[in-house]
């Protein structure tokens, strides 16, 4: 029999870990940035595509493929709103040093411009992503790699 050392363990853990990801398990970072529901990973979080200008505050209230709650209070995102606007700081900050460093020193009304040109563009992306980071963060739903079987269960 072969002795289980504490590095035999390390590499079996990483090994299972890495054996999990079947082709139906979509890894935490690809999920996040699909913004699938952080149950089952697969269902969307949104009922609009994540570049869409319509439908921009809607989330499902309950995952279209694993059905579980994905407003777990009323105005549950409200604190997404903090994210939203740290995203925003950062693209002002980026969009500022960006200016300086690509094209040099500019009148403030350029910066004005594109600053506010690309805040228009990116808003649908800022405020989807700030929930998706908000209820990965914050909603207390994990992955669980069985969700398929609760639901037939149910
Ligand atoms: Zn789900």
């Amino acid at each position: 029999m072969i002795p289980v050392t504490k590095k035999r363990l390390i590499i079996l853990y990483i090994y299972g870990m890495s054996s999990k990801n079947t082709p139906e398990t979509t890894p935490l970072v690809s999920a996040m940035l699909g913004g699938k529901c952080p149950n089952c990973r697969t269902g969307s979080l949104f009922p609009a595509p994540l570049y869409s200008y319509r439908k921009l505050s809607d989330v499902h209230h309950k995952c279209p493929a694993c059905n579980v709650v994905l407003t777990p209070e009323p105005d549950f995102y409200y604190g997404a709103m903090y994210i939203s606007y740290a995203f925003s700081v950062a693209l002002v900050i980026t969009g500022m040093v960006a200016i300086n460093i690509l094209v040099g020193r500019q009148e403030l009304w350029v910066y004005g411009v594109v600053i506010v040109v690309a805040n228009a563009l990116l808003t649908p992306f800022m405020l989807r992503y700030s929930k998706v980071l908000y209820l990965y963060g914050v909603g207390k739903l994990s992955y669980d790699a069985n969700w398929r079987q609760k639901l037939q269960k149910k």
